[in-house]
């Protein structure tokens, strides 16, 4: 398992991401918040004298069209005094032309001649609630300044009320606002990141158990599996099955390969041994030459089952491997059938042929000549002088070659393994007939590599009836110049 540390832990990444990420939310929110809490103050503090100023607009504009400044109740504290804890409003009236005509007593609580006596905002331009309150200081207090229009009910301008208010503390109010949410959204943030920690660790365990699983394992030791996940995601329990049909598929092939090694090492042990007991004999004293023929002939005899392996296994592999590319092309089965035959003519008494012309496949010529000579070779070595024969048939779309014997017969337990590298049944052994039983294995790989299918039926040992192989090839267009 890679634990280096120059690879951060999938827990890590995602808390990092998620963090940014929604840190970059909370970061927005935060920004909004901030905003909108300085546009709603300072609208707010707009507001507050705006409506000050209708209520003293609804008392002084008279409806006869001319202003009346005494109809307003002016001796309210907001008026008289200027302490801020009253929240007082200092009011101006003024006549169309600007100069002032009236002015709250409160006014004259500060120094006069500090106190701006003509309008400070413009009444006739609206200010947007972006834009900073219109303030300045008066002695020692910061005021704020807003002025209105006064209009009769025909519109006729009639004066300007000028308020001024003391300016709140709208920095200190956004500054409280914003660090509240800003803290809230960190806890939230705090608490998300935790609460995803926890759970990517509960997420992350069934990974954890198949890394874990991975880890026992080496080639001699394929037999872990990850155990159930019990209440795991359903990606895990996929990964994890995926994981264990893979072990189960390279247990069985480290198998077979081991079996492979075992099954190969004994059957060259054998001639092996067959030759050197011969050198043995021959070399333990002068012998004659008729002798050292039969020993000779004994030796070539076992080195052509050698050859006759080796070339096997190699076509075997060859066969496995997908790299390796071998042609195929259109081949008229009965000329190749008819071929391949021509090795058996010392036994061409017990063979009986039939074919039909029109079947033509996409094959390998050289692969289908072993093919069929395997089948026949059985058929004779195994058919104990019966009468074998081969058939070249059509079946709908395709072309069925099929080798059958009158002989010692398959036993229904071996019919599913004699296509097994090396695998010979008890009842050929006990006959003591030769092999090496890679003939069928390579029958049944070379089918598969035409895309075709082999069946096998027989009779038990022992018992009177066939032993039929059947090879159903993909029919081949027929080539146009034949037909
Ligand atoms: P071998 O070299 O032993 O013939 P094969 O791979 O060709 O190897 O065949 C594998 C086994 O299948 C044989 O050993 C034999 O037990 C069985 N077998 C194959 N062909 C026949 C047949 N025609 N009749 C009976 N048994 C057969």
């Amino acid at each position: 398992m890679v634990r280096g540390t120059q690879h951060s832990s999938f827990r890590k990444r995602l808390l990092l991401r998620v963090g940014i990420v929604v840190g970059l939310a909370f970061l927005l929110v935060e920004a909004v918040v901030w905003g909108g809490a300085t546009i709603y103050l300072r609208m707010d503090a707009e507001r507050f004298v705006r409506s000050e100023a209708d209520e003293i607009s609804s008392f002084v504009v008279r409806s006869g069209g001319e202003l009346l400044i005494d109809a307003y109740p002016w001796n309210e504290p907001h008026h008289l005094f200027n302490e801020p804890r009253i929240d007082p409003l200092f009011v101006q009236i003024m006549n169309p032309e600007g100069q002032e005509i009236y002015f709250t007593p409160n006014i004259d609580l500060f120094n006069r001649g500090a106190y701006p006596r003509q309008m400070v905002t413009d009444p006739l331009i609206s200010y947007s609630p972006f834009q900073e309150l219109e303030s300045r200081f008066v002695g020692s207090a910061l005021l704020y300044f807003s002025s209105y229009s006064l209009r009769s009910r025909e519109g006729q301008l009639l004066g300007f009320v000028q308020i001024a208010r003391y300016l709140p503390d709208l920095q200190g109010a956004v500054r409280s606002v914003g660090l509240i949410s800003a803290g809230i959204l960190l806890v939230l943030l705090g608490g998300l990141l935790f609460l995803l920690h926890l759970q990517t660790g509960r997420l992350l365990a069934p990974l954890h158990r198949i890394a874990r699983t991975a880890d026992s394992l080496s080639a001699e030791k394929l037999d872990g599996r990850v155990p159930d996940l019990v209440g795991a995601d359903r990606e895990s329990v996929f990964l994890a099955s995926a994981f264990n049909r893979l072990l189960d598929r390279l247990d069985g092939s480290f198998n077979d390969m081991r079996r492979f090694t075992a099954d190969a090492s004994h059957q060259l042990q054998t001639p092996l041994t067959v030759v050197k007991g011969h050198v043995d004999v021959a070399l333990r004293k002068p012998r004659s030459a008729d002798s050292y023929q039969r020993t000779l002939k004994v030796i070539g005899d076992e080195v052509d089952g050698l050859t006759r392996m080796s070339r096997s296994l190699l076509l075997l592999s060859r066969l496995d491997s997908s790299m390796v590319h071998m042609e195929r092309r259109q081949v008229h089965l009965a000329d190749l059938v008819t071929d391949a035959l021509e090795e058996f003519s010392a036994s061409s008494n017990c063979i009986s042929v039939q074919m039909d012309e029109a079947a033509w496949v996409m094959a390998n010529e050289e692969l289908c000549l072993i093919l069929v000579r395997n089948l026949v070779e059985n058929a004779l070595k195994y058919g104990e002088s019966g009468p074998v024969v081969v058939e070249v048939t059509l079946e709908s779309e395709y072309a069925v070659l099929t080798v059958q014997d009158e002989g010692v017969g398959i036993k229904e337990s071996d019919l599913n393994m004699i296509r097994d590298l090396f695998y010979r049944s008890d009842t050929v052994r006990d006959l003591g007939l030769p092999g090496n039983g890679l003939g069928l294995a390579l029958v049944d790989r070379i089918t598969a590599w035409h895309g075709g299918t082999l069946s096998i039926s027989s009779h038990p040992p022992g018992e009177v009836g066939f032993t039929r192989f059947s090879i159903r090839f993909p029919l081949a267009p027929t080539p146009l110049k034949t037909r």
